[in-house]
């Protein structure tokens, strides 16, 4: 595909300078933001927002008395103790402005495509410094304020909170008690938007936990099918697939096709990887899903297996292309509400595509979840024994 369709500049990222001159900057606060940073709850109050009045719940939100948000005249307001502040372009001072421009540009110039047709054109260098005119679109997620070009809708940059010192001041001034740290809900999921399950097989493996990574960054979440033999050593993996709020289901001991197996050796496929990531996990996890290598299934596999059994509707051939743009074209091409979509965590490229792939996704509007999440959304129960390939 290319890579001018897809000029999403999905930025920003909290870079490190800028954390520690806001430490200095806030010194007294240090722990305070240390602990909201790593433990991202810093700005539950807005999160709270983002999910109730993003979804259209409500028009505004008192979360504790002098603190409200809402919108007025489509432009986002914060009121504190009477103070109002905009989430606008007056948030930023110049020097933030220019940040903003320049990252933008350098993000322009590494993508050699747009830069093509946007990046040395002397029009779009002259319209991006007038900062105020060519950003006229100003909205927040739930971690950064959302800075948009109207003109090209793919112009974004995402500006985490704590690089506006404006914001910053106006919402920990002479705040005297400590703020209530909640620890963040899980993620709201609209049912009545698309959503999608993505999935791993034949982990885990060393690029799982960059996935993991990606998917965490987008605030979403797969279901990793693992193969049993392949978890010794790697039990940090399953973990830490776990503690991000992903699934894990079972993809056979190893990898043997499972078709026309005597009882012995499909008991040892089907059940001996429940019992290796129950041993493997810290909360002994219990897988609830499985997917048969190759998606080969018989009356044998049906009939003794005490799991639903997941294949999918969207192949990716990673396994076959090794083609990150390929993976990511195979994977969007089709997709729509209730897909399954197949992927494999043992591949670079794979890993490489997902970077791409699921703002992709996210963007066209679907929301990633796991199999499980997806079916129970979904309304519809899984069945042992049954086979399932997305919802229709
Ligand atoms: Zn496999």
């Amino acid at each position: 595909m290319k890579k001018s369709n897809n000029t999403i500049l999905y930025i920003a990222t909290v870079l490190i300078f800028t954390i520690t001159s806001l430490i200095i900057l806030f010194n007294i606060k240090e722990d305070y933001f240390q602990d909201a940073l790593e433990n991202g709850f810093l700005f539950n109050k807005i999160n709270i927002l983002d999910y109730q009045m993003g979804k259209g719940k409500y028009d505004s939100i008192n979360i504790e008395d002098g603190f409200k948000v809402y919108k007025e005249n489509n432009i986002v307001k914060i009121d504190k103790n009477e103070e109002t502040l905009s989430i606008d372009s007056t948030l930023l001072n110049d020097e933030e402005k220019t940040r903003v421009i320049k990252n933008v540009i350098y993000s322009i110039k590494d993508d050699k495509d747009t830069y093509n047709d946007l990046g040395n054109n002397q029009e779009f260098l002259d319209e991006i410094h007038n900062f105020d005119e060519f950003f006229d679109s100003f909205d927040f997620d739930y971690e950064s304020i959302i800075i948009k070009h109207t003109k090209d809708q793919n112009i974004i940059y995402k500006l985490p909170y704590n690089e506006s010192s404006k914001f910053m001041s106006f919402m920990f001034e002479n705040i005297e008690s400590d703020p209530i740290l909640i620890k963040l809900e899980e993620r709201y999921i609209d049912p009545n938007k698309p959503i999608i399950a993505l999935t791993f097989d034949d982990g885990p493996n060393i690029y799982t936990k960059d996935i993991v990574n990606t998917l965490k960054q987008f605030n979403s979440v797969a279901t990793f099918f693992v193969v049993g033999k392949n978890v010794e050593g790697k039990e940090d993996i399953i973990n830490n697939i776990l503690e991000e709020g992903n699934e894990i289901g079972g993809h056979s001991w190893d990898h043997t096709l499972m078709l026309k197996l005597d009882y012995e050796e499909l008991y040892k496929q089907l059940y001996w990887v429940k019992d290796v990531i129950k041993a493997s996990s810290k909360e002994e996890y219990e897988i609830k899903l499985f997917r048969p290598p190759y998606g080969a299934i018989d009356d044998n596999v049906r009939i003794n297996s005490s799991y639903p059994l997941i294949l999918w509707n969207i192949d990716t051939y990673d396994w076959k292309s090794h083609d990150i743009d390929s993976i990511i074209e195979e994977a969007i091409l089709t997709v729509k509400d209730g897909d399954i979509i197949l992927l494999h965590d043992i591949h670079e490229e794979t890993r490489d595509a997902v970077e791409q792939l699921v703002p992709i996704l996210i963007d066209k509007g679907f929301q990633l979840v796991t199999v499980s999440q997806l079916y129970d959304l979904k309304g519809i129960e899984l069945k042992a024994g049954e086979v399932y390939y997305n919802i229709k």
